[in-house]
């Protein structure tokens, strides 16, 4: 898991769900002028990736290339669905060729267990994870029965994660990579798999 950083709900957000009455209450999904704002604050929390797979999230398309991810599903947690706590973002249903997503959220779907699971808060989320040279994920301290009960539920080991997590450290050991690929220093813009690289690198994803 790759995780979200702190995140303040932007003034929109709070704005609208002061509009609570007894009359009305603020419920998902949200008004478009809402959702722009709450994506781009997660956005930014998440540096663009995926906050299960670390990939970067392809925005074009919502709905289809990525999803907003409600972490306690909103079929049970109906009172967090707008709970800015609650939401990530994830991939999408489809891959940018339209394949259907076999991981992250959709993978997950409405799974939960409060008391066998882990937030996905950076870093504390990520240093529950090692990432071995074959591009497996694996448990980083056993015994962590929710660390390996989250690579399961949202598949991390699934074949293209485990390809494209080896290559990437294959070619940062061959040094035709390293972590200036990752991270765009200027405007802290990161590439897929940025906290991959630097959990192998031992640094800190910016
Ligand atoms: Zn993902």
């Amino acid at each position: 898991m790759r995780g979200s950083h702190a995140k303040t709900a932007p003034k929109a957000l709070t704005d609208w769900l002061a509009l609570e009455s007894p009359n009305w209450q603020p419920s998902y999904p949200f008004p478009n002028d809402i959702r722009q704002p709450v994506v781009t604050v997660l956005l930014t929390a998440q540096r663009g990736l995926c906050v299960y797979c670390g990939r970067r999230l392809n925005v074009e398309n919502p709905g289809r290339f990525y999803h907003i991810e409600h972490f306690r599903p909103r079929s049970t947690y109906r009172h967090l669905a707008v709970d800015l706590h609650n939401i990530v973002l994830s991939c999408g249903p489809e891959d940018d060729e339209r394949i259907p997503t076999e991981t992250c959220g959709n993978a997950k779907e409405d799974w939960f267990d409060e008391g066998n699971h882990i937030e996905p808060v950076y870093p504390d989320c990520t240093n529950r994870f090692r990432f071995l040279l074959t591009g497996e994920i694996t448990v980083a301290l056993e015994p962590d029965e929710a660390a390996r009960t989250m690579i399961c539920v949202l598949n991390l080991n699934h074949r293209e994660l485990k390809k494209d997590r080896k290559d990437i450290l294959d070619r940062i050991d061959g040094e035709s990579l390293d972590l200036s690929d990752f991270i765009d220093s200027d405007d802290g813009t990161v590439q897929s798999y940025a906290h991959v690289v630097c959990q192998h690198l031992g640094s800190a994803l910016p």
